[in-house]
């Protein structure tokens, strides 16, 4: 497989795919611009070597060509004070403009194409269908679109020498940038761009012979939303714990007392099932001892510290408890490879971070004393973020349901498209 560090650009026009989906307030101002930050080492590195480069990104949902407020136009500005080049724009992501300015594009030199979905067939998904089209015309318009969609992949990949995929938030998607554009390009030619080598190294570090003992905690609101990956990791780890809005399911299914504490019902089967194989995989799961519970779901809430499994009736559980905090802290400080994702609590009120905060700040010991850490998903990364300790985790994760899909052991396509398998 060819890397981005043993290529040499020079010379070369690459098509970056990269995930430029950033957050836009009203005024088409970004307001984090992190994805933009995040592929700055892949691009800096073609133009360091004399290439040249051609982004290609999505921006919001479009449902048409065009839709002027999910024109890339609006960040062209910011992208190009990032990296330091004023960057060139194509009106449309094919078509003449494009291939004219790809064609005279010089080495250190970058353009921008307009937002790749605002062609129907970089997803390869009908639109515009009449809501009471009949099955036949939601066939007949799927396979047009399939079919023009070879044509559309085509026509990106002609534009460049060279393909790089530094998209990892989109790398579960099988789209015409994100994936089939690979096949036109001969296997020395397309790559991971350094951003998605890093995210695919990083999870592989946990799943794929890790070093021992391996814990993930898995945290958030529902069970059912976390299932899979769950399942997926009973065969991979030592500890699993448990906690969150998540934690009460189980605890109920075990036949506790939750009082009005988050819990689906329909999932209580299956987290006793959960529990049962690991048990047989030898897996040691921990559920929370106790929580904070609140009389009302509120930042200002009465609190008190329950046992887990004995919350009064008109009591919530809302956070992890003191004795939880310290019976994790032991589990992870004694771990040496560790995934995070979702957190222990509420964490978006002060009053019930203080859960995802120690939890936090036991995976950023664990990692001081040299166990490697991953952070996923978007609320683990807020927590880091929040508490200031996105330094002290070893790898915290750009992809949301890439990286999720990735720790539920599927494949994903961005991923298969370069690697082959
Ligand atoms: P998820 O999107 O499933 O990862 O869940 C993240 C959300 O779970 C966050 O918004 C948290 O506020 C929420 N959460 C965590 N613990 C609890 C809890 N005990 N009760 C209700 N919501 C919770």
């Amino acid at each position: 497989m060819q890397t981005i560090d043993q290529f040499n650009f020079a010379g070369k026009k690459a098509f970056v795919r990269v995930d430029f989906n950033v957050p836009l307030d009203p005024e088409f101002v970004i307001t984090d611009d992190t994805r933009i930050r995040a592929a700055l080492p892949t691009l800096k590195k073609i133009l360091a070597d004399g290439g040249s480069v051609i982004i290609g990104s999505h921006l919001g949902r479009p449902k048409k060509n065009p839709e002027p407020k999910y024109s890339m136009k609006h960040i062209l500005a910011h992208v190009s004070k990032l990296i330091g080049v004023e960057v060139q724009f194509a009106e449309d992501c094919m078509g003449e403009d494009a291939k004219a300015k790809a064609a005279v594009l010089k080495p250190g030199e970058v353009l921008m194409l307009e937002n790749l979905r605002f062609y129907a067939e970089e997803e390869g998904k009908a639109r515009g269908l009449a809501d009471d089209a009949s099955d036949d015309e939601k066939a007949t318009a799927k396979k047009a679109v399939k079919e023009s969609q070879k044509q559309f992949t085509k026509n990106l990949a002609a534009l460049a020498d060279v393909y790089v995929n530094d998209a990892f938030g989109t790398a579960h998607r099988a789209h015409a940038s994100t994936a089939l554009i690979a096949k036109e390009f001969a296997t020395e030619n397309k790559m991971f761009g350094y951003l998605m080598q890093a995210e695919v190294d990083s999870v592989e570090k946990v799943l794929k012979a890790p070093v021992k003992p391996v814990t993930a905690v898995i945290g958030g609101s529902k069970v059912s939303s976390k299932i899979t990956v769950i399942e997926n990791l009973l065969d991979k780890v030592d500890n699993l714990i448990i906690c969150g809005g998540m934690a009460f399911t189980f605890a109920k299914a075990q036949g506790g007392k939750i009082g009005t504490s988050l819990c689906e019902d329909d999932m209580q089967e299956l987290a006793l099932t959960i529990l049962a194989k690991a048990k047989a995989n030898g897996v040691n799961i921990v559920l929370p001892v106790d929580a904070l519970c609140a009389d009302k779901f509120a930042p200002d809430a009465a609190t008190q510290v329950c046992v887990s499994g004995q919350i009064p009736d008109g009591w919530m559980g809302m956070d992890a408890g003191p004795e939880t905090r310290v019976l994790f802290a032991k589990t992870i400080e004694a771990s040496k490879t560790i995934l995070w994702n979702g957190p222990a609590g509420v964490f978006e009120f002060d009053a019930f971070a203080g859960g995802s905060k120690a939890l936090a700040q036991s995976i950023a010991n664990a990692t001081k004393a040299g166990a490697f850490s991953l952070v996923g998903g978007g609320d683990s990364v807020a927590c880091v973020n929040k508490f200031g300790l996105v330094n002290d985790v070893s790898y915290v994760s750009t992809g949301g349901g890439a990286l999720l899909e990735m720790i539920e052991g599927r494949v994903l396509p961005g991923v298969e498209a370069i690697r082959g398998f």
